[in-house]
């Protein structure tokens, strides 16, 4: 089985990104590799005797790049219903004149109205907050919307192609980003964290029982985490144990530890092991027959030299990357 490939790598990606909190492990970066830009509206936050106002007061340009994209917290969410954070990747505008865009569409449309959501039920004063800036968007999107048009056009060409969007909220002398509001840091976890033990409406977990991955027993194990769509339970047929739902876990029983390495094993493969041959794209999972930990560093940090050296190599000639694996160390491996 491939899962154990996956939460080794997972683990190399964990110590990688030397999270402090559990979000951080969520955050993602828009466009890993190269820096690029992100323009942001800013809103003040005012406090005048009783009464918080927010007001919209300048647009801000920043890099985004390898150090700085947590503080944004972006999460890729569904296609048809935004991000899971207000920070989008963002590009041309539907019309010069009237400015509309769809991005910004979504974010004041879905994006907020889920994170105010998420406010009342962490019962988060920041949700206040959140509404006055939905609010102030909504009320002024023709004067923002056409200040942000105007930030985009005047970025190079490419700039353009990998520009993020997001908010800054000025707070007294703090400016306070994305990450900063715990909305948005509850929003990553329960997004990445949700499915593991929840399909359909039904709870599937079990306790005190052996993990498939590590194979040790372990206190909880989910029913419903793996990490890729070759195990899924999405048809009645699908189902083991009498078609129940809810005994999902006897049949792929995983611990949280290794859900959470699958989890971010399967970003990584999404995110840095995805290739090209003959224009159809693959995913490269590299397994080790012997488990060992440095080994897979080794491993793993080859096909990452592989993908950043010359890209039409890679699309014409898989045997390349044997190749090139091969020159770096004799190590046996399968893909
Ligand atoms: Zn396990």
């Amino acid at each position: 089985m491939n899962d154990r490939a996956v939460v080794a790598l997972g683990k190399i990606y964990k110590n990688e990104l030397q999270v402090s909190e559990e979000w951080e492990l969520y955050a993602e970066n828009m466009f890993p590799g190269s820096p690029h830009t992100i323009i942001s509206p800013v809103f003040t936050i005012n406090i005048n005797a009783n009464q918080t106002t927010v007001s919209f007061t300048e647009i801000d340009v920043s890099p985004y790049d390898e150090r700085s994209y947590k503080k944004y917290a972006y999460r890729k969410g569904a296609s048809n219903g935004g991000d899971i954070t207000v920070t989008t990747k963002f590009g041309a505008f539907d019309d010069a004149v009237n400015y509309r865009n769809k991005k910004v569409d979504t974010i004041l449309n879905n994006v907020f109205t889920k994170s105010i959501s998420i406010g009342e039920l962490i019962k988060s004063p920041e949700k206040e907050i959140l509404i006055l800036i939905k609010n102030e968007w909504m009320q002024n999107v023709s004067e923002i919307n056409k200040k942000l048009y105007d930030t985009y056009e005047s970025l190079d060409k490419e700039a353009k192609k990998k520009c993020g969007l997001s908010i800054i909220v000025q707070k007294g002398p703090d400016s306070l980003f994305v990450a900063d509001f715990e909305i948005f840091r509850t929003a990553l976890v329960k997004d990445a964290t949700q499915g593991l033990s929840e399909f359909g409406g039904v709870v599937s977990e079990g306790f005190n029982n052996i993990c498939s991955i590590c194979l040790t027993q372990k206190e909880h194990l989910h029913g419903f985490a793996s990490p890729f769509k070759y195990y899924t339970v999405d048809k009645k047929g699908y189902i083991s144990n009498y078609f129940s739902l809810k005994l999902a876990w006897k049949n792929y029983p995983i611990c949280d530890e290794c859900a959470e390495g699958a989890l971010l094993g399967a970003r990584m493969i999404e995110e840095e092991l995805n290739f090209y041959f003959y224009g159809k794209p693959y995913m490269a999972i590299p397994r080790l027959l012997i488990d060992d930990e440095d080994r897979y560093l080794e491993v793993f940090d080859a096909f990452r030299q592989f993908r950043n050296s010359e890209r039409n190599a890679q699309s014409a000639y898989e045997d390349e990357l044997m190749t090139f694996v091969r020159n770096k160390k004799t190590i046996l491996i399968s893909i």
